[in-house]
C-alpha cells in the first residue's frame, strides 16, 4: 500500500485514481472540480482540498491534467506540487503534453530532489475505468522501476520508452500515426460504399489484408462491424476531435522543432480542422467519415 496523490479527476483520471483506490493504495483526491473530487471519494479514494493537503503525505503523485500549461502550473505554483511534496517523492505526469514541457519539468523536479516519469497513456475513457491503458514511460531505469508496479493497477501495459520526454515522444508519433491511418480507413470505407460493396464484405477483407489497422480492426468508423467503436453510437463517447486535434498539434510542432515536413499530418489537420467546425467539438474523430459522405 503506497500513499499516493491523485491530480486531475476528469474523464480519464477519475476511473484512474479509483483503480488505484481498488488496488489498495491510498489515494488522496483532489480536482478544482468539487462533483469531480466527490466522485473519486464514492470510488474509495480520501478528499483533499487543496493540492498542499493532497501531496504533503504522498510518495507518489499522479497527474492527469488538459494541457502542458496544467502540468507546469500545478507542479511549480507557490501553492503546488513541488512547493509541498516530501523530498524523494515520485512524481508520474500522464496527461499529455510537449515533449519540451515535460524535459522542463524533469529537469527541474530532478533538481529540486524529486524523481519524476512522464507517463501518457493510450486508451480512451473505457480502459481508463478498466485498468487496461497502454503507458508509455519516460524516465531513468531506477524511477521506471519505482513507477512500474503502481502504474500496473491502472494498465495491462508498462513499456520504458527512454529518458525522459521520451513517453511523450512516442504519445505524439504513434497519435500522429493513428490520426492519418484512420483519414485512410474513412475514405476507403467510402469508396468501397460508393463502388457498391457491402461495408461488411470489405470489412472481412481489408482487415484481412494488407489495408490492416486499428483504426479497422478495432475502430471501424463505420456502424455494425466492431463492437464498442463510437460509429455504433453515432460517434458520442469517443476519443473527442478536440483532443485529437491537439495531440496533432504537438505532433506538427514536433516535426517542425525536427526539420520535418510531415505532409500527411500536416493535410490531417486539415481534414480534422474542417470536420471540427462542420460537427461540432464533442463527436469522435473517427466521424470524419462524414465529413467525406457529404463530398
Ligand atoms: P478532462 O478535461 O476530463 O479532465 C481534466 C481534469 O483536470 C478536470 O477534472 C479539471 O477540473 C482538472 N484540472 C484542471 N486544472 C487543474 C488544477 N490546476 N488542479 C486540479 N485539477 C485541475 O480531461 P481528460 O479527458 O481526463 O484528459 C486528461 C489528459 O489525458 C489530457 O492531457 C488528454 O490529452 C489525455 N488523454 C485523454 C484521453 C481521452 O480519451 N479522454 C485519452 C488519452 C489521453
Amino acid at each position: 500500500m503506497v500513499d499516493i496523490a491523485f491530480i486531475g479527476l476528469g474523464a480519464m483520471g477519475g476511473g484512474m485514481a479509483a483503480n488505484l483506490a481498488k488496488a489498495g493504495h491510498r489515494v488522496i483526491a483532489f480536482d478544482l472540480s468539487e462533483p469531480a473530487v466527490t466522485r473519486a471519494t464514492q470510488a474509495g479514494c480520501q478528499r483533499a482540498r487543496s493540492i498542499a493537503e493532497a501531496v504533503c503525505q504522498a510518495r507518489v503523485i499522479v497527474t492527469m491534467l488538459p494541457s502542458g500549461a496544467h502540468v507546469l502550473d500545478v507542479y511549480r505554483s507557490s501553492d503546488g506540487v513541488m512547493a509541498h511534496a516530501p523530498s524523494g517523492a515520485l512524481f508520474l505526469d500522464c496527461s499529455t503534453i510537449s515533449v519540451q514541457d515535460a524535459r522542463t519539468l524533469a529537469h527541474e523536479a530532478t533538481k529540486a530532489g524529486f524523481r519524476v516519469c512522464d507517463a501518457p497513456v493510450s486508451g480512451g475513457v473505457g480502459a481508463a475505468q478498466a485498468g487496461t491503458l497502454t503507458f508509455m514511460v519516460g524516465g531513468t531505469d531506477a524511477e521506471y522501476k519505482a513507477a512500474k508496479p503502481i502504474l500496473a493497477a491502472m494498465g495491462k501495459a508498462i513499456i520504458h520508452a527512454g529518458a525522459h520526454g521520451a513517453g511523450q515522444s512516442a504519445k505524439i508519433c504513434n497519435n500522429m500515426l493513428l490520426a492519418v491511418t484512420m483519414i485512410g480507413t474513412c475514405e476507403a470505407f467510402v469508396l468501397a460504399e460508393r463502388l457498391g460493396l457491402d461495408p461488411k464484405a470489405f470489412f472481412e477483407i481489408a482487415s484481412q489484408s494488407s489495408g490492416q489497422s486499428w483504426s479497422m480492426t478495432s475502430y471501424a468508423p463505420v456502424p455494425g462491424l466492431v463492437e464498442n467503436a463510437p460509429s455504433n453510437r453515432n460517434f458520442t463517447n469517443g476519443f473527442a476531435i478536440t483532443l485529437m486535434l491537439k495531440d496533432l498539434r504537438l505532433a506538427l510542432a514536433a516535426n517542425s522543432e525536427c526539420g520535418l515536413k510531415a505532409t500527411l499530418a500536416l493535410k490531417a489537420e486539415e481534414i480534422y480542422s474542417e470536420y471540427l467546425v462542420k460537427f461540432g467539438p464533442n463527436r469522435d474523430f473517427s466521424g470524419v467519415i462524414d465529413l467525406m459522405k457529404e463530398e
